[in-house]
């Protein structure tokens, strides 16, 4: 069985990530490598910081190592919270906080207006080598109040088009066909198959 190491320390990334490559890795995270160091992520795209993380663990490790580098953009923000996403409350910010700073920043955007969407970039990498990068991106809008309480982040937030629920009331199956991740692991499993 192949192993993959996930370069990070967020364990439903990692879950979203097994479950979409299927029972032929082993995939595992940062929690396996106690001691790893705490990649700063200071870039200002998803590509760069996915690079930043990818090539920095895969020098402390023999694996190929999977980084996923993800936010989301809100059209009515320019484009924020992006890059920022895990941090946009503040450095250390929990998902509540963030998605509490999320709907003040909207408050009084009507629900046409609250476009947005979910971007990934994931890049592969072994030895400190970039050997590939992959992107997926998934429109929807940002509800008023959050509602569901499955998944991470922003998903009880955010309604991904042509569903009227949010992916943390769709839940992991739906969620996995369709979200941001799953569009660039596409990408990723298709690379693999093909000897990557
Ligand atoms: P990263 O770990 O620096 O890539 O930060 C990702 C941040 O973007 C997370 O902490 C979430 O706030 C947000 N995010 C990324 N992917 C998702 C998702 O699938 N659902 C909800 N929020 C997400």
């Amino acid at each position: 069985m192949r192993r993959l190491l996930v370069a990070t320390r967020n364990s439903h990334k990692t879950e979203e990530i097994a479950a979409m490559l299927g029972s032929s890795f082993q995939v595992v995270d940062l929690s396996a490598l106690p001691g790893s160091p705490v990649v700063e992520e200071t870039g200002v795209t998803f590509h760069e910081n996915s690079t930043l993380k990818a090539v920095a663990i895969s020098q402390i490790s023999d694996s190929l190592v999977l980084a996923d580098d993800s936010g989301l953009e809100v059209d009515a923000l320019q484009g924020a919270p992006g890059v920022y996403s895990a941090r946009y409350a503040g450095e250390g910010a929990d998902d509540e906080a963030n998605n509490r700073k999320l709907l003040s920043e909207l408050a009084g955007v009507a629900s046409a207006d609250r476009t947005a969407r979910f971007r990934c970039v994931i890049v592969i990498a072994r030895s400190g080598e970039v050997l590939a990068g992959f992107e997926g991106a998934v429109e929807g809008r940002i509800l008023e109040s959050p509602r569901g309480a499955a998944g991470f982040g922003y998903d009880p937030l955010f309604v991904p088009e042509g569903h009227l629920r949010s992916f943390a009331e769709l839940g992991p199956t739906v969620k996995n066909e369709l979200s941001h991740r799953a569009r660039a692991m596409e990408e990723v499993v298709r690379w693999l198959r093909q000897g990557g």
